[in-house]
């Protein structure tokens, strides 16, 4: 990932007025050198979010967010910094140099001219109208929705596409590498032919790939996709995601559907937080893309065995990024659309009132036949391996005993895989635990730690050698970040927070001296340490 070099980034600051890059987000007024406005990362009734032009940052005093315009954009559009630093470019005028950026610029170039060929073809040609029947008649959609979601229409010809691109300036090479092409012999014919085009976006709006419905009944594939490209990655891109963004955010919940479709049409419905993962099984890249607007999904899938093991995965997943999870129970209806169809308002209660995913599951299992002992055993195993996943112990605690009940089995004779929580817990970003127990697992886990913080760890005299191997192994697993640099930001803040506990206390045995020296000396020691 490029990550912009110094010069650009100060280009880009120069150029712009961080007033402008806010404003289109939040309502400004001038008082004396800064601006002043109701801050949107929480919610206030008088205003507290400062913006220092001179300074070109921003802060609030209400909930202590605070930055420069970079900061600003990743945070109120859910971008990484490469992405806030290609959006601000572009806004200010500023060229990237960018490393490998070259390589995927034309193929960029290539989705997008094509994405405006397939949208010509699907409302402006003779050919696009069984297309856009298709999508109004039988599909009831609108042609605002149609528009929102960049659909399109790739007329049903061998070269067209490609012939009327050239045209437009394109190289067959980059058409190639965006995947619109496909070379066989010496020449190059169409990949999507007389299907339903629609555009997967990143989360800036460029087009990533396509995919790709057929209108014929007699066609093999219903679906075809971009291939993988450059920009492409199945897996790694999730349907809807960049419509649907700010509606994710406003409701602070992610629909999480099986198709395109499923998307648009609760879209159009009026929900406009659904995504869907595109072709693949939900990963955990999709996962993390949609966390950066909201930690609470909703999972629609289907409730036969196959959607039992997609939602299994699916927790497991949303258990390591500390999501929370629900499920959508469909009742009656086969899939959102339908359910939809027949009664907004009852879809809309199904979302509103959706189980924990670990009810669901447990429940579903309860319309079993749990009076075989294989069976019981089997449930038991499963259901408790999801349940091995949950990191928080009154949860896990809570689930264990709804399934002890549900079985009619003690809880001590569920066995819990071991297995499971251990890459559960490694992988868990959140930390929990004393500041000592994190300390030490941090030390055991980086142990060159040791001596690049060796005065702070002889200061809070954290004593770091365990004899016990039981303990060292609970303290081992605790949850230390993602990677080394979380652990080692996670190791300073513990140990300030431990010297800090110190001083404190020092502070309140030197109050009742009345040393007012010895006082300022350490309150000094005490704000120096903070700043730390
Ligand atoms: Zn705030």
């Amino acid at each position: 990932m490029y990550n912009g070099c110094m010069d650009e980034i100060q280009d880009i600051k120069t150029r712009l007025n961080i007033v402008d890059v806010i404003s289109p987000y939040v309502t400004l007024k001038k008082t004396g050198k800064s601006y002043k406005g109701n801050c949107p990362f929480h919610s206030e009734k008088s205003p507290s979010f400062i913006v220092t032009p001179e300074l070109g940052i921003y802060k609030c005093f209400g909930c202590g967010e605070a930055g420069d315009i970079f900061n600003f954009i990743e945070k109120k559009e859910g971008v990484d910094f490469a992405e806030a630093l290609q959006m601000l470019a572009d806004k200010a005028g500023v060229k990237l140099t960018k490393k490998q950026g070259e390589n995927t610029k034309q193929i960029f170039e290539a989705n997008k001219l094509a994405e405006k060929f397939f949208r010509y073809c699907l409302f402006k040609t003779d050919e696009g109208k069984q297309a856009l029947d298709y999508l109004q008649k039988t599909r009831k959609l609108d042609n605002a929705t149609i528009e929102r979601f960049g659909v399109g229409y790739s007329p049903d010809s061998w070269d067209n596409t490609y012939t009327t691109l050239i045209k437009k300036g394109l190289k067959i090479e980059d058409m190639e590498k965006a995947g619109l092409v496909i070379k066989k012999n010496n020449g190059y014919y169409d990949r999507f032919r007389g299907r339903v085009m629609f555009p997967f976006y990143d989360i800036t709006g460029r087009v990533l790939g396509f995919s790709a419905r057929t209108l014929k009944k007699d066609e093999g594939a219903k679906y075809i996709n971009t291939p993988e490209t450059k920009i492409f990655t199945k897996g790694q891109t999730l349907y809807g995601l960049f419509t649907n963004k700010k509606g994710i955010r406003d409701n602070d919940k992610a629909l999480i559907v099986e198709g395109q479709m499923d998307v648009i049409s609760t879209n159009q419905a009026g929900f406009d937080f659904a995504v869907a993962p595109g072709g693949t099984a939900l990963t955990k890249d999709q996962l993390m893309l949609v966390k950066r607007f909201t930690n609470n999904i909703v999972l629609s899938f289907d409730s036969d065995i196959a959607g039992i093991n997609a939602l299994k995965k699916a927790i497991t997943l949303a258990e390591q990024l500390d999501i929370n999870i629900k499920v959508l129970n469909l009742g009656k209806y086969h899939d959102p659309d339908d359910a939809i169809k027949s009664s907004v308002k009852e879809f809309k209660d199904m979302v509103d009132s959706a189980p924990d995913a670990y009810n669901y599951l447990i429940n579903s299992y309860l319309k079993e036949n749990i009076d075989s002992p294989t069976k019981r055993k089997q449930i038991a195993k499963e259901v408790s391996d999801v349940i091995s996943t949950i990191s928080d112990p009154i949860n896990r605690d809570y689930y264990l005993t709804q399934l002890s009940e549900v079985l009619g089995v003690a809880k001590t004779n569920i066995h819990l895989s071991r297995s499971y929580s251990k890459q559960a817990q490694s992988q868990v970003q959140e930390i929990k635990g004393t500041n000592e127990e994190i300390i030490i697992s941090i030390l055991i886990n980086y142990p060159n730690f040791k001596t690049r913080y060796k005065e702070l760890i002889k200061e809070t005299e954290i004593n770091y050698k365990i004899s016990d191997e039981n303990t060292k192994e609970t303290i081992t697993l605790l949850r230390v970040g993602q990677n080394q640099k979380d652990a080692e930001n996670e190791l300073v803040k513990r140990l300030t927070a431990i010297k800090i506990k110190g001083l404190e206390k020092k502070l309140k045995e030197i109050s009742k001296t009345g040393n007012t020296d010895e006082i300022k000396k350490v309150v000094s020691e005490i704000k120096k340490v903070k700043r730390m």
